[in-house]
C-alpha cells in the first residue's frame, strides 16, 4: 500500500465532478422536520410519523414463497438484463388490458424499482442542456433525475386553485424550448388524479411542441374518486412516451426494487444497452416473484389499497368537521394535501411547531416546491386508530393557530 506523508491533504484535492456535485441543487429542502423527527423517536419520544410513502403492511406471504421458491430453484444467477421472458410479458399484458393499447415484452423494460426507471427514461430522452419541464408540486427526487441525466429541470405549477391539475397554458409557456414533460398521476405529493381534460391538455403541448413525454404512474393502482388514465393511450402518444411503472406502492414491494419502463421498442432497446452498463438487471428471483404477483391480478393490489382507501374517509370526516384545514381533493395516492394557510403558518413552521406540539411528524409541502407552500402533506401510513388520532391532533393544534392569528 502507498502511504503519502500529506495524504489528507492529497485527498482534498480531489474533486468530485459536477453532475454528481450539483445532483440535488443544495439548500435546506424542507426535509428538516423529516430527520428532525427520526431522531426524536431513536431517542424514545412517541412520534406519529405520517412522512414517507412507505406501506404499514409487509410484502404479502405467498410474493416471498414464490420468491423464496425462485431462489431455492436456483434463480440466483445473473438474470437477463431486459427482464425476464416471463416478466416482461405479464407486465406488457397487464398494461394492454387496462390500457388498451396494444403492448408486448418488447416495449418493456424491468428495471430497480420506479426510480431506476425514471432515470433511465431521462437518460435515453435529454441530452446534456436540454430543459426538462415537470409539474411542480413534484416527487422529490425529479429534479435531481433531470439533472443527472444532464437536462434542466423547469417547474410548471400546479395549484391549489386548480385542484393541483397542470394549466394548458401553463405548460405552453414553457414547452418550446423543451425536450421533455415529465408527470405523474396519481399524484404524489398532492393526490391529485389528472382527469381527462388534463391529459387532452398535456398530450396537446407535447405533440405541438415535439416533446417526449415521461408518465409518472406507479400509484396507478391508488384511486379513489374518477380513474386512472394513462397519457400513452391517447391519440399518437404511444411512440413519444414513456411510463414508469413498479410493484413498490402497488403490491408493498418497496425494498423489492422492482419497477419497468413501458415505451417504443426502439428507444426500449437503447434503455437495455444503458441498464447493461449500470444496474446490470434486476434479481431473478425477484423478478419471479413478481410475475407470479401480477398472475394473482387485481385482487392483491385492492388489498394493498384499502388501507389507505379507510384512512382516506378517515380524513374526509375529520376535515369536514371543522373548518380551519381544507383538504385539497384525495383522489389517488397514499398522501393528504392539506391547506394550512388559515392557520398564518407557512408548510415548514405549521410541521415544525406541530412535531414540537403534538409528537405528530408531516411532510412540509413546500419540501415538494413553491406550488405547495402553505401545505402541509399527510403520509396515510399509520394504523387507522393511530391515524385518526393524530390527524385530530393536527386539526385540533391548527384551530388554536388559527384562534391566535384571528380572534374572531
Ligand atoms: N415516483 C413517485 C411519484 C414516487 O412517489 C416514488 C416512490 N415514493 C417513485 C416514483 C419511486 O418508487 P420506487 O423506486 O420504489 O418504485
Amino acid at each position: 500500500m502507498l502511504t503519502f506523508p500529506s495524504g489528507c491533504s492529497l485527498a482534498r484535492s480531489m474533486k468530485s465532478s459536477q453532475r454528481i456535485s450539483h445532483l440535488t441543487g443544495g439548500g435546506s429542502d424542507g426535509w428538516d422536520v423529516f430527520y428532525r423527527a427520526r431522531r426524536m423517536k431513536a431517542a424514545g419520544q412517541p412520534v406519529i410519523e405520517l412522512t414517507i410513502g412507505e406501506h404499514d403492511i409487509r410484502t404479502a406471504p405467498d410474493i416471498l414463497a414464490a420468491m423464496d421458491a425462485a431462489a431455492r430453484a436456483g434463480h440466483t444467477g445473473y438474470a437477463s438484463v431486459p427482464g425476464t421472458d416471463a416478466l416482461r410479458k405479464a407486465v406488457a399484458t397487464r398494461i394492454a388490458t387496462r390500457t388498451g393499447v396494444a403492448t408486448g415484452p418488447e416495449n418493456i423494460l424491468i428495471t430497480p424499482g420506479g426510480q431506476a426507471g425514471l432515470f433511465a427514461a431521462a437518460m435515453a430522452t435529454l441530452d446534456p442542456g436540454d430543459r426538462a419541464l415537470f409539474v411542480d408540486p413534484y416527487y422529490v427526487t425529479y429534479p435531481g433525475t433531470l439533472r443527472a441525466a444532464g437536462g434542466v429541470p423547469v417547474p410548471v405549477a400546479a395549484r391549489p386553485e386548480h385542484a393541483f391539475q397542470p394549466q394548458a397554458a401553463d405548460l405552453a409557456v414553457v414547452a418550446p424550448d423543451a425536450r421533455v414533460l415529465l408527470v405523474n398521476s396519481p399524484n404524489n405529493p398532492t393526490g391529485a388524479v389528472y382527469d381527462a381534460a388534463t391529459l387532452a391538455d398535456i398530450a396537446g403541448v407535447v405533440t405541438d411542441h415535439d416533446l417526449w413525454l415521461i408518465s409518472d404512474e406507479v400509484y396507478d393502482t391508488q384511486v379513489w374518486e374518477g380513474e386512472h388514465l394513462s397519457p400513452r393511450a391517447l391519440p399518437g402518444m404511444a411512440d413519444r412516451t414513456l411510463v414508469v411503472g413498479s410493484m413498490s406502492k402497488s403490491h408493498a414491494m418497496t425494498g423489492s426494487r422492482i419497477g419497468w419502463v413501458c415505451g417504443p421498442e426502439e428507444i426500449i432497446v437503447e434503455m437495455i444497452n444503458l441498464a447493461t452498463h449500470t444496474t446490470y438487471g434486476v434479481p431473478g428471483y425477484i423478478q419471479d416473484a413478481a410475475t407470479f404477483a401480477l398472475g394473482q391480478g387485481e385482487t392483491p393490489e385492492e388489498a394493498v389499497a384499502a388501507p389507505f382507501r379507510r384512512r382516506r374517509a378517515i380524513t374526509a370526516r375529520l376535515v369536514a368537521g371543522q373548518n380551519v384545514v381544507r383538504a385539497a381533493p384525495m383522489q389517488g395516492a397514499m398522501y393528504a394535501m392539506l391547506d394550512i394557510r388559515a392557520t398564518g403558518l407557512s408548510g415548514e413552521g405549521f410541521a415544525n411547531a406541530l412535531l414540537d406540539a403534538e409528537r405528530v411528524a408531516v411532510m412540509p409541502g413546500e419540501s415538494f416546491g413553491a406550488a405547495a407552500a402553505g401545505h402541509v402533506r399527510v403520509a396515510l401510513t399509520v394504523d387507522d386508530a393511530a391515524f385518526e388520532d393524530a390527524l385530530g391532533r393536527l386539526l385540533r393544534f391548527a384551530a388554536a393557530r388559527a384562534g391566535a392569528v384571528s380572534p374572531a
